[in-house]
């Protein structure tokens, strides 16, 4: 059995990779190939290791590919992302079921991000906290859950306190533990964690940290989905190696693009280790890197921010 992260988190702070399932055979070996991502990454001594699933399931194949992998390396306890989005009750038992023979026994139990044009999650379950319950009710204390946390409330929370109250319920329904999604607003952080501590949760909060190494990554992840407050030190970083077209001006070629994405990546590193620093003091249970399939750069901001001796 792999190691509980609940149980870790209790005795210090846990420090935790993401990875996706690659959509393509060339990019599985990439990740999962001796000497590949996954066995650098194993170096750098992780907790866990979680990998995405699509929404609907449909990298579902290769999501489990990824977790084996990591199961069989035994170095970090393997947990899979899993959403509510097309799937019936009898689907979700059925792949939670594989799940568990495969020994991968953490779930982090999430409603989906809704195709667009969908309205609704086109599935059995509607929001999370049905799957948390669905997921108990099945299978009682096999898995250990996880649940999202949003500290600026969910893009479409009809508010940030509705927000809270359902995280709440996904306590009360049986969750483990809270993995949040990015947030570079540290006040708004330090509200969050008060304002859900009053609320009455009590879980251990895992902090999704996104590191900043592209602008457009960096913009896309902030605004194509989730909405999320860009602090003014970052905002400086992207003004300060801006790379694109202006709407105001013909397009030029730009000569220093090349030099600017360079310079903006160790400006974004810096940028990261600081939020890194100003997370590990702010009460939480742990650092979860968002490793994007890549070694290099994640080895760096893990060796220079200190988490890997946490
Ligand atoms: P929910 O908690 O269900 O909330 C969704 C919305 O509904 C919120 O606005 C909430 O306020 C509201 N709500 C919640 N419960 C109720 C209720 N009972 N009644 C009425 N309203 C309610 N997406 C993927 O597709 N694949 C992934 O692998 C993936 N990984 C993620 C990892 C992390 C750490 C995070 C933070 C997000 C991830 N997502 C992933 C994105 C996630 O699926 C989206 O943010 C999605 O839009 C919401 O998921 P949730 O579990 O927070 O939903």
């Amino acid at each position: 059995m792999s190691k509980k992260v609940t149980d870790i988190m209790k005795e210090r702070m846990a420090f935790s990779f993401e990875v996706f399932p690659p959509k393509t055979d060339k990019g599985m070996e990439t990740l999962t190939g001796k000497g590949g991502v996954l066995d650098k990454l194993y170096g750098l001594n992780p907790d866990y290791i979680s990998c995405t699933y699509g929404a609907g399931g449909s990298n579902v194949g290769k999501n489990l590919e990824v977790l084996k992998s990591i199961k069989a390396a035994n170095v970090a306890t393997p947990i899979t992302h899993f959403t509510c989005i097309g799937n019936t009750r009898d689907g979700i038992k059925e792949q939670l079921q594989t799940y568990l023979d495969s020994g991968i026994d953490h779930v982090l139990a999430l409603r989906g991000d809704l195709p667009f044009g969908w309205t609704g999650t086109g599935g059995d379950l509607h929001y999370a906290t049905e799957l948390v319950k669905f997921i108990r009710a099945q299978f009682g204390d096999k898995f250990t859950i996880g649940v999202a946390g949003s500290p600026e409330g969910h893009i479409s929370c009809r508010s940030i306190e509705a927000d809270i109250s359902f995280l709440k319920q996904k306590q009360d329904e049986g969750a483990d533990f809270i993995m949040t999604q990015l947030c570079w607003d540290l006040d708004q952080f330090r509200w969050w964690i008060d304002a859900i501590r009053a609320a009455g949760i009590t879980l251990p909060v895992d902090v999704g940290i996104m590191p900043v190494l592209d602008s457009k990554a960096t913009i896309n992840m902030a605004l194509s989905r989730n909405g999320c407050v860009m602090p003014r030190p970052l905002a400086e970083i992207i003004s300060k190696y801006w790379i694109f077209d202006s709407p105001f001006a013909p397009t030029e070629a730009e000569e220093s693009v090349k030099q600017k994405k360079a310079d903006f990546k160790e400006a974004g590193i810096e940028y990261t280790i600081k939020l890194i620093d100003e997370y590990r003091v702010a009460g939480i249970a742990g650092i979860h890197l968002y490793a994007l399939n890549k070694y290099e750069d994640v080895a760096r901001l893990v060796a220079e921010s200190g988490i890997k001796d946490m």
